[in-house]
């Protein structure tokens, strides 16, 4: 099959089989391949690049993921946990710079009681016209309503693999299908959900195949998906990426094919990853920029991986930095809340 037809069959009726196919495709169709994400990309999105901050309240975790930085049991880790009052006043601060959605993101902190976060959702929602999403963990169902009834409209839970294997081996104490669970409860609460995966954590393509057909058959709002760069503090400070580094791309410009309605964002460990990665990205497939809204004094030390960009940068140079680049690559700063367009996808 020619590649326009095989990419075209991929937008309209996505199977493992084409998914497979287009991630062994030769080098030499990269761009094609990028190219078409793209204009899947601007088609749905309207060249619409939505700026979300980040507020990263909490290192504190009570888990332990071989790969991560800020593990329980890693030591040197200066630990914080930001008050409730530094996060509202975070989140209002980065109303006033402009943005229309706020991430609250932290480890699994118990401190985070599925009241406290609803309290401290409520209280940013009477000061600062904003989203809000959160990314604090696994909760109930019923907590997970209570969350929304607060005001959370977003729900960032990522499945990092769709191996039961790979993923309890890697997440010790922590049960795959609980972690699904957890998705369809965001789902049912009413929540929009988002998830995602760990690019290069399983070794090779047929599993990375189902870890991108996963994302799609969970019918996501919202995808996060990122390099495995892991921390040389943990378990896994040998890994090296199992892929070509195209591969990490092409997987993100498959994502936007194949689920073209879903909020997509650069993250940060494409940086990392690869010079000017989070911009491949944005070229490619992303409709989603977050940068990085935290307190200087806290944002040093949520180190998830290490050569993690812009952690010394301020906010307000993060905003205007992030606009600027956006604009210079033809696209245009959203300006509302930027909600889930899946409902509305599938009714047109
Ligand atoms: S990856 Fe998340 S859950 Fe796992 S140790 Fe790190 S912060 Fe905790």
């Amino acid at each position: 099959m020619k590649t326009q037809s095989l990419l075209m069959e991929l937008y309209k009726n996505p199977t493992a089989e084409l998914v497979y196919s287009v991630l062994t495709l030769d080098e030499r169709f990269s761009d094609e391949i990028h190219e078409f994400s793209a204009n899947v990309r601007n088609k749905v999105h309207d060249r619409v690049i939505h700026l979300r901050g980040i507020i990263e309240i909490s290192n504190y975790c009570i888990h332990n993921c071989s790969y991560c930085g800020i593990g329980r049991e890693c030591s040197g880790v200066n630990r914080y946990r930001m008050s409730e009052g530094e996060i509202i006043e975070n989140a209002v601060y980065a109303n006033a710079l402009g943005y229309k959605t706020v991430v609250l993101q932290s480890g699994e902190d118990s401190y985070f009681s599925a009241e406290t976060l609803g309290r401290i959702v409520q209280n940013i929602k009477k000061k600062a016209d904003v989203a809000v999403t959160l990314s604090c963990g696994e909760y109930s169902l019923d907590e997970y309503r209570f969350l929304h009834q607060s005001g959370c409209d977003r729900y960032l839970l990522r499945f990092e693999t769709s191996s039961e294997e790979i993923y309890s081996k890697m997440h010790e104490g922590q049960k795959f299908q609980e972690r699904i669970q957890s998705l369809h409860s965001i789902y049912e609460s009413g929540i929009q959900t988002g998830s995602g995966f760990l690019i290069g954590i399983t070794p090779d393509l047929v599993s990375l195949t189902d870890d991108i057909m996963l994302c799609r058959s969970l019918d996501l709002d919202m995808i996060g998906c990122g390099p495995l760069i892991a921390d040389p503090a943990t378990s896994m400070k040998d890994f090296i990426f199992p892929f070509e580094k195209e591969i990490a791309f092409r997987t993100m410009a498959i994502m936007r094919i194949i689920c073209p309605w879903a909020h997509i964002p650069a993250t940060t460990a494409f940086d990392a990853f690869s010079p000017q990665g989070r911009v491949k990205v944005l070229d490619s497939a992303a409709n989603v920029f977050m940068p990085n809204v935290t307190p200087l004094k806290f944002k040093l030390n949520y180190n998830l991986y290490p050569k993690k960009t812009s952690v010394d940068e301020s906010a307000e140079l993060s905003f205007e930095s992030s606009k600027k680049l956006i604009e210079s690559r033809g696209f245009i700063t959203g300006q509302g809340y930027g909600h889930s367009i899946r409902k509305g996808y599938f009714q047109s």
